[in-house]
């Protein structure tokens, strides 16, 4: 069934949505007095964690890393943290930053994750977004070619910030992680810290830094898995943190 699509500016997807950023974009929300969230997940190179067929994409986008005995991939998205209206969204709900918003900003309601296909049930654009407007995906497949390069530009940022990124954690301390799909680890860094991290690191080999990670996990069963896969499990709480678990309640 073809879709089409025409954004009404109700300004729904401006609030409590924790915004996906590429570096630049993580750096500019910084410097703008926003404040940034660090959200980790990760899964063994055993599979623990991963749909199968999922594999190839996710690998895409973490970093091989070690915890304990174990080999594991962690992804690392940095985000603007935006619990209520973004800081960016005006009374009018138009964007202040409209010229320069991120990526993300730019392709919703369209996913970033090729296996997410676009669900209208869950986004949070009204009915009467969909019942008018030029069409959006046309036989499966997206008519509008900018909008296609828009996530391909997201995913190849995600994929060439993947070690850059794992060393601005290692500089931050960050260095436990969730297993993916019980939950993710978040943390709200300072932002001077986090600026001064940033620029240090701009344009500059990357210095060596640890590549051990720690897990933080819903429950024992969990836990008792990572343990007999020789993967490091810790209940430490560090500052700015916190668990946000999948697990259905
Ligand atoms: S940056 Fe602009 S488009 Fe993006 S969430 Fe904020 S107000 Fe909305
Ligand atoms: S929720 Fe949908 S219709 Fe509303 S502003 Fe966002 S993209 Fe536009």
């Amino acid at each position: 069934m073809n879709t089409t699509f025409s954004c009404v500016g109700c300004g729904k997807c401006c609030k409590d949505h924790h915004v996906p950023l590429t570096l630049s974009e993580a750096r500019m929300l910084a410097a703008d007095g926003g404040q940034v969230i660090v959200l980790v997940e990760a899964f063994l190179g055993n599979g623990l964690g991963l749909p199968e067929h999922q594999r190839e994409h996710a690998e895409r986008r973490s970093a091989p890393v070690c915890s304990g005995e174990s080999a594991a991939h962690v992804a690392i998205t940095f985000a603007a943290y935006n619990v209520g209206p973004c800081r960016n969204l005006d009374e009018d709900n138009l964007c202040r930053i409209y010229e320069r918003r991120p990526l993300v900003c730019r392709i919703y309601p369209m996913e970033i994750n090729p296996h997410i296909p676009l669900n209208i049930a869950v986004k949070e654009c009204p009915p009467e977004s969909w019942e008018t407007g030029p069409e959006l995906i046309v036989g499966g497949s997206l008519v509008d070619q900018a909008l296609v390069d828009l996530i391909q530009r997201s995913r190849q940022a995600d994929r060439d910030e993947i070690p850059v990124k794992d060393a601005i954690c290692a500089l931050l301390g960050i260095r436990t992680t969730a297993l993916k799909g019980d939950g993710f680890t978040a943390y709200l860094p300072d932002m001077a810290e986090f600026v001064g991290i940033v620029d240090d690191l701009a344009g500059q080999t990357l210095p060596e830094w640890s590549s051990e990670w720690a897990f933080h996990v819903s429950g024992d069963d969990i836990a008792g898995q990572l343990h007999a896969a020789g993967a490091q499990v810790t209940t430490d709480t560090p500052a700015n943190y916190a668990f946000i678990s999948l697990r259905a309640a």
